[in-house]
């Protein structure tokens, strides 16, 4: 039977990594949703929509049409890489530029609803993990398999740093702690969809979970 597994959390739990490895064993498709914020957010900033003291969201909401979400098959990794507006971003959305900018973005109910309509039109066959804020709540309320995950922010900036370092990114850990409860506080506080646990999800905290033990244990919840 295909199912459809909202995959909901705070940034950098995990939600990608368990995610992949789902739609891998399932052969379901993975869409991560981050992505197409992250790319709305790079486009702002290659348009000077949005910097370090100015974000122009009436220009952005107006630019929505002209922005062009894809992801495409790589079957070498086994998953879509993102496209925007015809060009692979799948680098350049993952910066802590783009990270610093991306909430902002999230914010904006156009952006929004337009992201969510593409995202239900992506699982509308099911047989589809999609890992995001609000997928089990806005995206797929009726999603068969809900999970949401947290861990600490520390756990989950020393991930992050790890990742960034291991790509020769420059940043400091404590930029990297800045960002991900600066991200928190925006996305559980913003009005449109705020990141909150569905009632019906179930809650992992991976702290002390590796990998494996946690494949494990959401294997076991659908075979359930
Ligand atoms: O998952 P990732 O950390 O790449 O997401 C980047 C940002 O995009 C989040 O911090 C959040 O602000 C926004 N986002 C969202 N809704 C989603 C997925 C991501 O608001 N479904």
């Amino acid at each position: 039977k295909k199912i459809t597994i909202a995959i909901d959390g705070f940034s950098s739990t995990g939600k990608s990594t368990l995610a992949k490895q789902l739609a891998k064993e399932l052969e379901y498709v993975y869409v991560d949703t981050g992505a197409m914020y992250r790319a709305v957010a790079l486009y702002a900033m290659q348009n000077q929509l949005i910097g370090a003291d100015f974000f122009d969201k009436n220009k952005l909401v107006a630019a929505l049409p002209q922005i062009q979400l894809e992801f495409k098959f790589n079957p070498d990794l086994g998953f879509g890489e993102m496209y925007l507006n015809g060009e692979n971003v799948e680098k350049q959305i993952r910066t802590i530029e783009v990270s610093n900018f991306v909430s902002k973005v999230a914010e904006v109910s156009e952006v929004r609803s337009k992201l969510v309509e593409q995202q239900q039109e992506m699982g509308k066959n099911k047989a589809i993990v999609m890992d995001g804020r609000d997928i089990g709540t806005v995206v797929f309320p009726d999603a068969e398999l809900k999970i949401f995950m947290t861990a600490s922010a520390e756990t989950r900036a020393q991930r992050r740093f790890d990742e960034l370092q291991q790509k020769g990114d420059t940043v400091t850990y404590e930029d990297v702690l800045h960002n991900v409860v600066e991200r928190d506080h925006i996305d559980t506080h913003r009005e449109d969809s705020p990141l909150v646990i569905a009632n019906d999800a179930i809650e992992i905290d991976n702290s002390y979970l590796t990998r494996e033990e946690q494949f494990a244990a959401v294997l076991e919840l659908i075979n359930d």
